[in-house]
């Protein structure tokens, strides 16, 4: 079974696009064929771990992390916990534990400059190591410190959660991605979000259909900020939420 992974690029996009236009848009590309093959439902029991490291269950959130050293694990506990409340606060309570990998080899299917990712048939996401994160200087403009690994984890397990919770087989990218980034820097330190959001330069869109796949897959960070401004600005967030998870906002 073909896997569909979500990431977040431990380097900006303009550092990528500079790199590689052509094989990140073939990921991209690969990426939208893999969605449009059809997600596994929540309700499928997942495959064995693979991982050899014996996963911890966070203290104060149903979340398991494995491979994690105690920073990273309080780190990614943190993160984790910001966005299972995130929701919940607009009243999309988790249905599942969480389960997070944190590893220096993330899987394939996220592309080679991935800093995090979910897969879904997997149902767990993977982060790297905060050292190995670190090594990238600048996530979202900003110097990488653990607040920004604590905001990596936070998309993630966004991911996991939205994952369980869509009302529609096959929710499309722009949904999952604006709830994850939406998550993200609800859950962020306010002087890291807003550090972060100053370097992006966000226009304000006015409508959800400025939110297109291609526009996630060639600007991630300047979506993610796109999203957030967006979400702020919405009268009704709670509602605006429940109609992306139900496959009514932020349609094909
Ligand atoms: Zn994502």
């Amino acid at each position: 079974m073909k896997s569909t992974a979500f990431s977040l690029a431990a380097r900006s996009a303009r550092q990528r696009r500079q790199r590689a236009v052509l094989p990140a848009f073939g990921r991209a590309l690969a990426t939208t064929a893999l969605l449009l093959m059809g997600l596994l439902s929540c309700a499928e029991a997942a495959p064995p771990a693979a991982d050899s490291a014996r996963p911890r269950a966070c203290p104060t959130a149903a979340v398991a992390v494995a491979g994690a050293d105690q920073s990273d694990f309080e780190d990614v506990c943190h993160g984790a916990a910001a966005a299972i409340a995130f929701f919940t606060a607009h009243r999309a309570e988790a249905t599942e534990g969480i389960s997070i990998e944190v590893t220096p080899r993330i899987p394939a299917d996220a592309g080679p400059t991935a800093a995090g990712c979910y897969i879904e048939h997997r149902r767990k996401a993977y982060l790297l190591p905060y050292a190995a994160f670190k090594k990238n200087k600048t996530w979202f403009g900003v110097p990488i410190s653990r607040a920004t690994y604590r905001a990596l984890a936070t998309h993630e397990a966004a991911h996991a959660i939205a994952a369980c919770l869509f009302r529609v087989p096959h929710p499309t990218i722009q949904a999952k991605e604006y709830l994850a980034y939406v998550a993200m820097w609800s859950g962020m330190d306010p002087m890291l979000r807003s550090k972060a959001l100053r370097t992006l330069h966000t226009e304000g869109f006015n409508s959800l259909d400025r939110f297109t796949p291609l526009l996630y897959m060639f600007d991630p960070m300047r979506f993610g900020a796109e999203a957030y401004r967006q979400f702020t600005a919405a009268p009704e967030q709670t509602a605006l939420i429940h109609a992306i998870l139900s496959g009514t906002a932020l349609t094909d």
